[in-house]
């Protein structure tokens, strides 16, 4: 079994905290207020209101991350941040769920599930976050349909601020967990893709090598609720 651990690192000062605690110091870090303080000078002529989003790994909430997102930002601009930080393997198609709506993008390997499921009746990712979100939402993310890695997301607090572009921000994330290797207990550096299924499959170098399932199946432990699936390295 993989050891719990939920610290993380503040973007601003590197604090290193509990999840717990991260929301309440990004309120009060002096950092970030500094931070603040510099783009709001910046762009005074050009003001708009920001969410505060935490998102976290729905089966694996060990990994998170606290973003700032402009209301004007897009879903897919939403979508395009997660891929990039968390989960991009091979283009699979993505949906963020909002209120029971869904909104999908992306048509790469599986576009054949668009008829399957009939998905070209919904929506698609183009609508801005101030439309669909408000303070206190939360909702869902999805990616590949075939092999999925669910996100649970909420908008935790708003306010007005001062912004460069569109631009989604990260303002803290989960330091990488440290799991051990399941032979020999050592810290884990790869991960089989076929055990990890069954909660196990977590290997040092070395035992790596004497796993029976192969080097075919072995990924690169990575820092993201993506680690170990299809062929996410991070
Ligand atoms: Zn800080
Ligand atoms: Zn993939
Ligand atoms: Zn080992
Ligand atoms: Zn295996």
């Amino acid at each position: 079994m993989t050891r719990q651990t939920s610290k993380g690192k503040c973007s601003f000062c590197n604090a290193v905290l509990s999840k717990a605690k991260m929301t309440k110091h990004l309120k009060s870090c002096e950092k970030r207020k500094a931070a603040l303080g510099s783009s709001l000078a910046m762009s005074s002529a050009r003001k708009t209101k920001i969410f505060h989003i935490i998102v976290e790994g729905r089966y694996l909430p060990k990994y998170w991350m606290h973003l700032d997102a402009p209301t004007t930002a897009t879903l897919e601009d939403l979508d395009e941040f997660l891929r990039d930080t968390w989960v991009e393997c091979c283009g699979h198609m993505s949906a963020f769920t909002i209120q029971g709506a869904r909104y999908t993008t992306g048509l790469g390997i599986d576009a054949m599930w668009i008829n399957f499921f009939g998905l070209d009746a919904e929506r698609d990712m183009d609508v801005a976050l101030g439309k669909v979100l408000v303070l206190g939402t939360k909702f869902s993310y999805e990616y590949d349909f075939g092999t999925t890695t669910e996100l649970a997301l909420k908008v935790v607090a708003e306010r007005e601020g001062g912004i460069k572009g569109e631009s989604i921000q990260l303002l803290a994330r989960n330091e990488p967990p440290l799991i051990p290797c399941d032979v020999c207990g050592k810290i884990a550096t790869q991960v089989c893709a076929q055990c990890i299924w069954d909660n196990e499959g977590w290997f040092c170098d070395k035992c790596a090598r004497k796993h029976a399932c192969g080097e075919d199946m072995l990924m690169p432990v990575v820092n993201s609720p993506r680690v170990g699936m299809c062929g996410y390295t991070g």
